[in-house]
């Protein structure tokens, strides 16, 4: 009889959805033939300490998740001691964003969170399981080892399973090593790990490769290098836990009208396979990119469609599949469906492309774009051009769809002028959609950044500023465990620059979050083209644009244009202008900041009013 399995999603883990490796592993696990029971606990503890304080939570920086729940592991270590010293202004930033006292910080480390872990051990009848496992990713860490402890102490018996992206490699090797409780660490994919360690558990046969383990005490492991393809063989992931869950907790919650669900139909990435970005610590050592069929992808989505009678998806993949722009959501646009998605997606799409993934449902996309400087972008060997990021953001404005992005800085090899640059490209794109943010760069595990610092003029001076603070060094080595790396570079940039890129995006937001939202668009005529422009907070104004002006501008919305091409298409439309003139136009354009040009193509930055495009 095979043994009975609890899976575990802990806090910080987002509650507003479920978790695609527990529902993953579960359908995985069930096709093996054994019961599995998902603990959604992120969720209890949410409801515990108020929704809203929690997801505000899950989205800080500096391990915070981790920290409010390291008391019972490390709240007698002298840096952990530290951190509410060190990291006073960020515990005061996040005490006035989810509006409570500091004090309330403090509470939920040194009395709920104990409460907590003490309820979920006492509560649940884990003797009914031979084995507990948990994945572990972002702040989910300290959580589920402190939870794995507690129920290891109370069932000693019961085998305590690791996985996720925490466990990944030499991070894996070093949480085993410390927290003596964990019996195996699946370390990288589970496909074709975990239905042999479960054989072997049950049977007592040797443990298969990918599995961190102990010999006699010693620590053994040997990687297993074969990245899972198969994916036909099992079905989509299994959610009926969480939806069940919540159920218990708030039959009334929100979260079960058109719940979000997750779905992955691919993995690795396969612009990172060849041009691996600079700053990108994604994948660990699964890069290699491989894609479900089009065929299991509709079905698969079709069964969860219907099985949790919801609309909502969000697919978990790092870059889509090319080939679901037409397979899948070109299909669905085909269907008239009213399904809504959230992707990631290379930001150098066509405006078909665009239109496509629009009417197929996709509301929200996340295109990768981090900078409109082209010496950033081929430093973090991004390929793609400042043009393209703008394309995108352009297309995506007029089809509707939200674009999540931000502007990335703190490359080793960046100048002054890559800001002065983007500084001034803002003030011709307020009528897109703004970044979310302008931050530095992490320096992250698996990222060439981390691999090969000295090729990038890096110097890594140590693990990311809040471990020391967070968990103990005096027990485990932080160089080992840290995901983000602290570093140093010569490159110095100027901080006036650094401070009005800021302020300039700053102005940006605020200018979309007033009631006068900026717009830049155009109507257009036979002979003539006019323009509205709203960018800046000065009066509006309106430009007619005759001839080969108007129609060199309209012809250059669709996709950036050449001379050549601009001249040959006004030839065709009956005007003829010389070279010099045409240059003269196309620049007085690019002056009245209604054009930008790139390496000899033009690109109208207006939206057309018209809706038919
Ligand atoms: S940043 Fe995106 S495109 Fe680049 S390697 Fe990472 S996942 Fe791939």
């Amino acid at each position: 009889m095979p043994s009975k399995i609890a899976l575990v999603n802990m806090p910080f883990g987002f509650h507003v959805y479920p978790s695609i490796q527990l529902g993953t592993l579960s359908t995985l696990l069930k096709t093996h033939g054994h019961q599995v029971k998902s603990f959604y606990l992120n969720l209890h503890f949410a409801h515990q300490i108020d929704l809203e304080v929690y997801n505000k939570l899950c989205e800080e920086r500096f391990l915070i998740g981790e920290w409010l729940f390291s008391h019972i592991l490390f709240g007698e270590s002298k840096g952990n001691k530290e951190y509410a010293d060190h990291f006073k202004s960020h515990l005061q930033s996040i005490s006035q964003k989810i509006n409570r006292p500091e004090s309330f910080l403090h509470d939920v480390k040194t009395q709920m969170v104990p409460e907590f872990l003490h309820w979920a051990v006492d509560t649940i009848n884990w003797g009914e399981y031979g084995v507990v496992g948990f994945t572990s990713t972002f702040n989910q860490n300290i959580a589920s080892v402190t939870l794995a402890k507690l129920i290891k102490e109370k069932y000693p018996a019961i085998k305590i399973m690791f996985g996720g992206s925490n466990f990944d490699s030499e991070m894996g090797l070093e949480y085993f090593r410390v927290f003596e409780w964990i019996d195996y660490v699946v370390s990288g994919e589970a496909e074709h790990v975990l239905p042999g360690l479960m054989e072997a558990v049950e049977s007592g046969d040797p443990i298969p490769k990918g599995v961190i383990h102990r010999v006699n005490g010693d620590l053994c492991f040997e990687e297993n290098l074969e990245n899972f393809t198969d994916f036909k063989k099992y079905g989509p992931p299994d959610y009926d836990d969480y939806i069940e869950t919540i159920r218990e907790i708030d039959p009334q919650s929100p979260l079960l009208d058109n719940p979000i669900i997750l779905y992955e139909t691919a993995r690795g990435c396969w612009w990172g396979e060849k041009h691996h970005c600079t700053f990108c610590g994604l994948n660990a050592s699964t890069m290699e990119f491989r894609a479900r069929s089009l065929e299991q992808v509709h079905a698969d989505l079709a069964d969860l469609s219907k099985r949790y009678n919801s609309y909502r998806f969000r697919l978990v993949d790092n870059i889509l599949e090319m080939k679901y722009i037409d397979g899948v959501f070109g299909e669905f646009a085909k269907n008239n469906y009213d399904l809504q998605f959230f992707i990631e997606v290379k930001s150098n799409l066509t405006k078909a492309q665009i239109k496509n993934l629009a009417h197929g449902g996709v509301n929200v996309i996340q295109p990768g774009i981090e900078s409109f400087s082209m010496n950033q972008l081929q430093e973090m060997d991004k390929g793609v051009r400042p043009l393209q990021n703008i394309f995108c953001l352009k297309w995506a404005l007029y089809y509707g769809m939200e674009v999540t992005w931000s502007i990335l800085t703190g490359f080793p090899q960046e100048t002054d002028a890559d800001y002065r640059q983007q500084i001034d490209l803002i003030q011709s794109l307020t009528h897109l959609q703004p970044p979310m943010a302008v931050g530095d760069i992490w320096l992250e595990r698996f990222s060439p950044y981390f691999t090969r610092p000295d090729q990038y003029g890096i110097r890594i001076t140590g693990p990311g500023a809040a471990y020391p603070y967070v968990y103990d060094g005096d027990t485990m080595d932080l160089m080992k465990v840290s995901y983000d790396f602290e570093f140093e570079t010569d490159l110095k940039i100027d901080p006036a620059l650094v401070e009005e890129l800021h302020q300039t995006v700053a102005h940006w937001k605020e200018r979309h979050q007033s009631k006068s939202l900026p717009y830049l668009m155009f109507t257009k005529s036979m002979n003539f083209v006019t323009v509205y422009d709203e960018r800046s907070a000065k009066q509006p104004l309106k430009l007619r644009l005759e001839g080969a002006a108007g129609k060199a501008f309209a012809f250059c919305n669709e996709a950036p244009r050449n001379l050549d091409q601009i001249q040959a298409h006004l030839k065709e439309q009956g005007e003829t202008v010389e070279r010099a003139e045409l240059e003269g136009i196309i620049k007085d354009l690019e002056d009245q900041r209604l054009m930008v040009g790139e390496r000899g193509k033009y690109l109208n930055l207006a939206l057309p009013h018209n809706s038919h495009l």
